[in-house]
């Protein structure tokens, strides 16, 4: 089937989510080169929105799932499971947390964390319920996550929303210490906002919000859905602040692409008990054996470090690039997750486009910030190539800005 037949097809049957889609239907792909079908290249730095870690068709990630697909595919969390033990064991082992807890998305996590939090306080007898988090983040799509996330846009469509929320300005720690009330159970974070824009926490605001919640005895939860494994330079970005949370969620890079997502808790903090929790097709063998393939490919190849090397390299081709144009007004981000805002005065939308017919796969998040989350396997050469796209594009729309005047 050819491109204008899959659009069709789409357009009659499947709900208009997504408006118009990017024109484009992709076959196949090798490290962080898409091919699309109609015989076009493009060098990915989107990775299916931070996703896809080790880009397309690695090796040992294609073994570790056909094989698994071979054997087992799922089985119930009824029964015991290798992989998922196995699993466990590699994500504990590695960070600062006991306990673990798959599902098979991020907003699932996001579910999670949040249920763990209420039941935490139950146990205790406490009637402590809500959750601080912060504008302009993103939480998910599910009602609870929708709520949490502090963009109004995702919510209107669906109130009245879940109680037990309240929105917090991003980097202002008086705001939080005057929200916290005798109901709230948590706070959660981005350490960097992905959705939001690519706008980083401060180092004063993490350890503060963290000094907040031992002081009032509150759960601190770090959402690293899009800034874990590896993504930053660091396996969790919590290593950057040198603060550890009381409980994480993954899910995005996780996988490799395969659906998965994880809730992580320090022992006194992971109060569920039997029958509390669940998930028909979370911990599921395959993406189990997948995510562990992740894990143990990140390490052999030595992705993170890499991820903090080349993630500078590339953040200061943007600096030079922002050097040349005075309507980039920030360059943002840690390791392989990069933004560059660009003021009023251009569309990032348009850039976007641009970038796309050059064969370059970006995006636009937040307000007007373009930004980069490619496969950690990407290369300096590949960073190089982007730059010099991104440099012509610019010109022309400088000149094209020159003309007007
Ligand atoms: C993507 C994302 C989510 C939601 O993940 P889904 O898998 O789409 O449900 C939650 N939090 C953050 C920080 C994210 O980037």
């Amino acid at each position: 089937m050819n491109t204008d037949g899959i659009m069709d097809l789409d357009q009659k049957y499947y709900m208009n989510t997504f408006g118009k889609r990017i024109p484009v239907v992709f076959e196949c792909g090798r490290g962080s080169t898409l091919y699309d079908k109609e015989g076009c290249s493009y060098t990915d730095f989107l990775a299916g929105i931070a996703v896809n870690s080790l880009g397309y068709a690695h090796p040992a990630l294609v073994e570790a799932i056909s094989s698994q697909a071979g054997r087992l595919i799922h089985c119930s969390s009824l029964f015991y499971i290798e992989p998922q033990a196995k699993l466990a064991e590699a994500l504990i082992e590695n960070s600062c947390f006991d306990r673990v807890f798959f599902g098979n998305s991020g907003a699932e996590a996001i579910e999670g964390a949040i249920k763990l939090a209420r039941k935490y306080f139950k146990q205790k007898g406490l009637y402590k319920y809500e959750v601080l988090t912060n504008t302009n983040s993103f939480h998910g799509r599910t009602l609870a996550a929708l709520t949490a996330t502090g963009q109004p846009k995702y919510q209107k469509p669906y109130e009245p929303l879940p109680s037990g929320f309240r929105h917090i300005p991003y980097n202002d720690l008086e705001a939080a210490y005057e929200a916290v009330a005798d109901t709230t159970c948590a706070i959660m974070i981005e350490l960097i906002q992905g959705e939001g824009g690519v706008i980083e926490a401060t180092a004063e605001y993490v350890e503060g919000i963290a000094k907040l919640c031992r002081e009032k005895g509150l759960l601190l939860i770090f959402d690293e859905i899009q800034t874990g494994i590896g993504r930053t330079g660091k396996m969790f970005a919590y290593e950057h602040f040198g603060v550890e949370p009381d409980i994480l969620t993954l899910a995005k890079g996780l996988g490799g692409g395969v659906p998965i997502g994880a809730l992580l808790a320090k022992s006194h903090a992971a109060a569920f008990e039997p029958g509390d929790h669940g998930s028909t097709f979370g911990g599921n063998p395959l993406a189990c054996s997948a995510a562990l393939a992740v894990l143990k490919t990140l390490s052999d190849e030595d992705l993170i470090a890499k991820s903090a090397i080349n993630g500078e390299y590339f953040k200061e081709k943007l600096i030079y690039l922002k050097s040349l144009f005075p309507f980039i007004s920030d360059v943002r981000g840690k390791g392989l997750m990069l933004g560059i805002e660009l003021n009023e005065s251009v569309n990032g939308k348009t850039i976007v486009e641009e970038c796309f017919k050059a064969g370059f796969i970006i995006n636009c998040a937040g307000k007007n910030t373009l930004r980069f989350v490619p496969p950690l396997v990407i290369t300096t050469t590949e960073i190089d190539a982007l730059i010099e796209t991104l440099e012509l594009i610019f010109s022309r729309v400088k000149e094209a800005a020159s003309c007007k005047i």
